[in-house]
This record gives C-alpha cells, sequence and structure tokens, in this order.
C-alpha cells in the first residue's frame, strides 16, 4: 500500500505519544508551541543515527526507535537535565513497510513513556534510513552539569559497567563469539542504552563536571579534560566490568573495550573530595565507581593494578570529513 508522508505521520506519530500540559499545540501546525517553566534553563540535544554507521542494519526497528531517543536522553543525563520534548526527523527508504513503522515508533514511544516525553513535531522524508532526534528539557538555572569544571584533586567517577555494548558490537560482527545468554546482554546493551537521568539530575550541585560516554571513556573523558585544562589518573583494577566482560574476555581485552569502545552511555563525572560523602547520599553504592584522580598535569594516565603504565589501543570512533573548498 502507498503511504503518503502525512499518513506516515497520522498513524505512526501524531497519536500515544505522551501529552503533557506545557504544550499548548505538538504537531499539525508549521511549528510546536510550548511554556517553558519558570525558573529553569532549556537544555536542548540532537542526535542522528545512520543505518550502517551508528546501528547494524540487521538491528531491529523496535530498537532502532528505543537507541536513538535513548541517546537524546543520554545527553539530557549529562547535563543534569530532565527531558521535555522532542522532535523526530525521519529519513526512510521508499519501500519501507508497514511493521517497520509500527515497530519504530513503538520502540521510541516506550521510552518516551518511561519519561513522559512528548513528541511534538518532526519532518518525514523518503532516502537511506536516518534518524535524526532533537530533545529539550529542563534545568534549574545555575545547576547544569558542564564538561569544564573538573580540578585537581576531584575524583573521577563512571555509573554502571563499561565496554558492554562494545563486546555487544564486536560479537554481532562476529569478532567474539559467546554463549547465547551473555550475547543476549551486551546486545541488549547496545541497542538498548540505559538514559542514566536520575543519576545526571541527582549529580547536580555535587558534580563539578559530567560527560556521557558515547565514543569511549578515554575520548570523552578526554573532553572533561580539555574544558577543564586538567589531566588525569585512571586505574584499571578499578573500572567497572560486567560479569560478562569478567567471565568472557582477558583481563586486558576487557579493559580495552572498557576504556575504547563506543556506545555505552554511561556518565562520567568529577566530584571534589569535600562532596564525596554527599555523593555517597544521592546516588546507590553498586550504581557508580570511583575510577580515578584529576591532577593537575595534563593528558590522561592508565594504570594496572602494579602501577604499570598500560596504553589503551584506540581512540573513540571519529566521523572523518573529507571538505573541499569549490
Ligand atoms: P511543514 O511542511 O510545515 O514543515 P510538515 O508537512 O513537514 O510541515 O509536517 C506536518 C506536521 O507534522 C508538523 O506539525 C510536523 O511537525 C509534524 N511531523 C512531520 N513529520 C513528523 C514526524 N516524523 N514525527 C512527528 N511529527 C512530525
Ligand atoms: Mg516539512
Amino acid at each position: 500500500m502507498l503511504l503518503h508522508e502525512f499518513d506516515v505521520i497520522t498513524r505512526y506519530f501524531s497519536q500515544t505519544f505522551p501529552d503533557r500540559a506545557d504544550v499548548i499545540f505538538g504537531i499539525g501546525d508549521d511549528a510546536a508551541l510550548c511554556i517553558p517553566p519558570k525558573g529553569m534553563q532549556l537544555a536542548i540535544a540532537i542526535d542522528t543515527l545512520v543505518a550502517g554507521v551508528h546501528f547494524p542494519p540487521t538491528t531491529a526497528p523496535k530498537d532502532i526507535g528505543y537507541k536513538a531517543l535513548a541517546v537524546n536522553l543520554s545527553d539530557m543525563a549529562a547535563m543534569g537535565a530532565t527531558p521535555a520534548w522532542m522532535t523526530l526527523a525521519l529519513t526512510c527508504p521508499p519501500d519501507t513497510n508497514e511493521n517497520w513503522l509500527a515497530d519504530f515508533s513503538s520502540g521510541l514511544r516506550e521510552l518516551a513513556e518511561d519519561y513522559q516525553v512528548s513528541l511534538i513535531g518532526g519532518d518525514t522524508t523518503t532516502g537511506p534510513l536516518t534518524i535524526t532526534i532533537q530533545v529539550t528539557g529542563f534545568v534549574p538555572a545555575q545547576l547544569a552539569l558542564y564538561r569544564h569544571g573538573a580540578q585537581p584533586g576531584d575524583g573521577i567517577y563512571v555509573t554502571g559497567t563499561l565496554g558492554d555494548a562494545g563486546l555487544g558490537l564486536a560479537s554481532i560482527q562476529q569478532q567474539f563469539s559467546l554463549p547465547a545468554l551473555a550475547q543476549h546482554q551486551v546486545e541488549s546493551r547496545l541497542n538498548r542504552p540505559t538514559p542514566r537521568l536520575q543519576a545526571g539530575q541527582a549529580l547536580r550541585g555535587i558534580a563539578n563536571s559530567a560527560i556521557d560516554v558515547s565514543d569511549g571513556l578515554v575520548a570523552d573523558l578526554g573532553h572533561i579534560l580539555a574544558a577543564s585544562q586538567v589531566g588525569a589518573s585512571i586505574y584499571l583494577d578499578q573500572l567497572p566490568l560486567s560479569t560478562v566482560l569478567r567471565e568472557q574476555l582477558s583481563l586486558e581485552t576487557a579493559w580495552q573495550l572498557a576504556l575504547s569502545a563506543g556506545d555505552d552511555y554511561e556518565l562520567c563525572f568529577t566530584v571534589p573530595q569535600h562532596q564525596e560523602k554527599l555523593l555517597s547520599k544521592v546516588l546507590m553504592r553498586d550504581s557508580y565507581t570511583r575510577i580515578g584522580l584529576i591532577e593537575a598535569s595534563l593528558g590522561l594516565r592508565c594504570f594496572d593494578a602494579n602501577g604499570q603504565a598500560f596504553i589503551p589501543q584506540t581512540k573513540g570512533y571519529q566521523h572523518q570529513f573529507n571538505l573541499n573548498s569549490n
């Protein structure tokens, strides 16, 4: 059946997403109208997922919908913001079938409902499968978590465990062969990352810098170090590794993934010593781990349990541009 752009919007996107009182007019006019809450700043983030670049072409449409929102909510978490509204620019091939659209929108809706995020507008076009979601959230004035602000003497922390999504991708690409349950666990970490929104909001006024780990710990902690003009040491035996990583990989391979693989969407943040007690009150004890120390000396140093330096093999993934000037 041939579906017109407007039919697609009406069928799959205009209804059944969460309603919010601060949305005066959502889908159906030239722009959405919303009311920003008093005393709050708006936090705005956008992320694009391109098929074959940001997710394997075999990824289930439900997971694509879920992940497209999750990566944006992770940016909200890293700013200490509470998400509220999203827009969706969806480009899909003309032969996309209805099941694909239904599944994509249900995966997207599932996460939108968890955090009461309204879908207030978007754009629908045909072309190679590409999903762009823009999210707007709120953060109390003066309490946003920036990448800058880390100081020598601060502890470096991460939520959750690192390297699972990287192992998920590597095993889909058949670089590792895992038992079925382990495979399922790491694939679900890749396809359905958990945005650490509660943690991000709890860290307001406690952490002095934060970022979400989308491109690998070394790359993303590197952004905190550059923005804060400081260096760091991290202690590899402190890195939080899941049971799957510990049981299925050599320690060195697990560290390598934890340091360099992307897509974990955990938070990495720094906390001054005098705030550490408070930190232990706002986050559950086993939900986060101290992995190192901010230092004045620039650069990132990694040490194993014997104090030997360890050089991670790669940096996080970077898109390359081949710019020309005409
Ligand atoms: P315009 O031509 O004015 O840009 P469109 O025809 O693209 O408007 O879209 C019509 C309405 O549907 C707008 O309110 C737009 O925000 C919304 N919309 C379009 N595509 C999507 C989508 N994929 N998800 C949610 N809303 C959408
Ligand atoms: Mg349009």
